[in-house]
């Protein structure tokens, strides 16, 4: 048992069965194909060949083209075992298993794992420094990539039993502690990650040296560095999210997990300095962070939230996710699920296509048509973040503590509990996102106490995000209601939770019900390219016209007035299965004064892209002078 610990723990996702609708899909074909596409194309582009020639298996001319290239392949690795830990395969487990076979051999005698100086320790590409670790804290990325080995074989170890690349980890950590540490090599990691990789060591193995190290990671950076990795300040004095907003996101969890792991309060302050500039001043409509693309990938100043030219790289959005449910963790509080469903929804499910064969890197808010779907990148940070991901999915629905079970997302499935070392078997049925109707059916044994606590997402409460950075146009007056079986009960909203303390009995049934009108949503009047603009909403879902739908020579020029009805509608044989907003909306034909009536069609932000390119906005035109008088309008 750990001294100190998050109070919350998730229900993990072996235990979690999916039967949704929406999501099962998607965690199928991430499964079915995007797993088997991304291993494929590391094979294609020698990223698991650089193991074997590393390892003196094979002789080719070879060697990997980013200091980074190994990580995708253990990031790969993670994805499949959380896929192999649902669903056994064992063709599957035989392939990853010659793959761990290449990277155990890839390892030098002392642990050193890393391909490109391996292989060409002469012949070294710029970034990764003449000598080991030379370039550590800024291009080499040699510990980035050893936290993505960490996290993989944990990962792999928990589905399989097997310790081949768990045993890779410990053999390398054993090297990093004989370099790194006080009085020895005190270089900051240039791209965080081993923070993670070295608590989940710690989570699974419980040796506290890896909860040191961790630490001490954390704790040598700044105040000397520079803002672009986070080593500008030292990270207990952090206040303002800057930089490169994944290796931001990835430190503030590690950060989260500190706070959490040895109750550490100068932690606690900085993560919630750090998540309130992020909440209220740099968070896109979509749940996306990280406005900037230069310097690469950064977050933006306060309110700099652009639309054309945003960032919002998908792995960003995958670290803003891993970072808020961290938090949620740790304080219990529904607000971190609100980002979480806001990222998860929109700017982290746009990624990855339907067929889950390709994907974005950057998650932009508009588009003239110069943005596509990619098969693959050089950079294939976000693909392979992604398979581990999208499997990891289930692990996001329930959590719990003591005698208190969350209901965080509603998303059609079934998981076992146990409350006072008995089973209580929890099923959740619902069309979300399109339908906000969620049936919970209880089953236990025998009749006992406990807490059902369901979250009652923001956007219900009339906010669309957990501060001032957005707010609705109108307040809903329709409310969220909750029965049991069949009888209507008051509940109070205790820190974004409808908490249920009864006596339970087998079958007894929770509706919960969340009225999904649509929204209109206007920006914080700081953020100075949406002056004048509004977005569209419904239930968690942002959306987005696109040129293909809309009839009109550049979808910029449509006008919401405050006064255009709107309505919604399902589509089955549209996209997999959408509700679009439709209506007689406006549209600026030349000047103006210029302004004739137009059928307009949205459909969800996620969904974009997916009929050959053409133009995009999230955010239409809803007030023409303050529209007029923002000089960025279009960007
Ligand atoms: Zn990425």
């Amino acid at each position: 048992m750990r001294p100190f610990d998050y109070e919350i723990q998730p229900i993990p996702l072996t235990t979690v069965k999916i039967t949704d609708n929406f999501w099962k899909y998607r965690i199928e074909t991430n499964r079915k194909v995007t797993i088997p596409y991304a291993l494929k194309k590391c094979e294609e582009t020698h990223r698991i060949d650089n193991f074997s020639k590393a390892g003196g298996l094979i002789d080719d001319d070879i060697k990997p083209i980013n200091t980074y290239d190994d990580s995708d392949v253990f990031k790969i690795i993670e994805g499949a075992a959380y896929s192999l830990s649902v669903k056994p395969d064992p063709q599957l487990e035989k392939y990853l298993d010659e793959i761990i076979r290449k990277i155990a051999a890839a390892q030098e005698e002392d642990g050193y794992l890393f391909t490109m100086r391996t292989i060409t320790p002469k012949k070294l590409h710029l970034f990764a420094g003449r000598k080991r670790w030379k370039k550590v804290a800024s291009t080499s990325h040699e510990l980035y990539n050893m936290g993505h080995l960490y996290e993989s074989a944990v990962a792999y170890y928990q589905a399989t039993g097997k310790r081949v690349l768990l045993d890779v980890a410990i053999r390398n950590v054993e090297l990093i502690e004989n370099v790194f540490g006080s009085g020895k090599n005190e270089s900051a990691p240039g791209h965080q990650e081993i923070e993670i990789g070295l608590i989940r060591l710690y989570r699974t193995l419980g040796d506290e040296k890896y909860l040191n190290l961790a630490k001490f990671f954390l704790d040598i950076r700044g105040p000397n560095g520079i803002d672009y990795n986070q080593s500008h300040k030292k990270v207990i004095e952090q206040d303002e999210a800057v930089g490169h907003a994944v290796r931001a996101t990835y430190m503030y969890s590690a950060m989260t997990d500190i706070a959490a792991l040895t109750n550490n309060k100068d932690y606690n302050k900085a993560i919630d300095r750090l998540w309130d500039n992020v909440v209220s001043k740099k968070l896109s409509i979509t749940g996306g962070i990280g406005s900037k693309p230069h310097p690469f990938e950064a977050f933006g100043n306060n309110y700099e939230l652009p639309n054309m030219v945003t960032y919002n790289e998908t792995c960003a959005a995958i670290g803003n996710v891993y970072w808020n449910h961290r938090l949620f963790l740790l304080y219990g509080d529904g607000k971190y699920f609100d980002v979480i469903e806001r990222t998860l929804f929109n700017g982290l499910l746009s990624g990855i296509s339907l067929d889950g064969k390709t994907f974005f890197y950057p998650n932009p808010l508009a588009s003239k048509g110069q943005y596509s779907r990619s098969p693959w990148f050089d950079t294939a940070c976000c693909p392979s973040n992604l398979t581990r991901f999208m499997a990891s999915i289930p692990s996001y629905i329930y959590a719990q503590k003591d005698d208190t079970l969350y209901v965080n997302l509603f998303i059609g499935s079934a998981t076992t509990v146990s409350i006072d070392e008995k089973p209580v078997v929890i099923t959740q049925e619902t069309d979300y996102p399109w339908k906000g109707n969620v049936k919970i059916v209880i089953n236990v044994q025998e009749s006992r106490d406990f807490t059902i606590a369901i979250r009652i997402p923001c956007w219900t409460q009339n906010r669309p995000v957990p501060s001032d950075l957005y707010h609705y146009l109108n307040e809903s007056t329709e409310e969220v209601t909750l029965k049991i079986n069949n009888k209507s009960i008051d509940f109070s909203n205790e820190k974004g939770f409808a908490c249920i303390q009864r006596t339970w009995s087998d079958e007894d049934t929770i509706e919960f019900n969340m009225p999904m009108p649509i929204r209109r949503v206007v920006a914080h009047e700081k953020v100075k390219n949406n002056l004048g603009r509004v977005a569209l909403e419904r239930g968690p879902i942002v959306y987005c016209v696109e040129g293909i739908d809309n009839k009109v020579d550049h979808v910029f020029n449509l006008f919401l007035d405050d006064a255009d009805n709107l309505t919604s509608v399902y589509h089955k044989d549209i996209l997999n299965g959408i509700v679009v907003i439709t209506g007689a909306i406006h549209y600026i034909k030349n000047s103006e004064n210029d302004k004739i009536e137009k059928d307009f069609l949205a459909i969800p932000y996620y969904a974009w892209a997916h009929r050959g390119k053409g133009e995009m906005t999230v955010w239409l035109i809803r007030d023409l002078e303050s529209y007029k008088s923002s000089k960025l309008a279009s960007k």
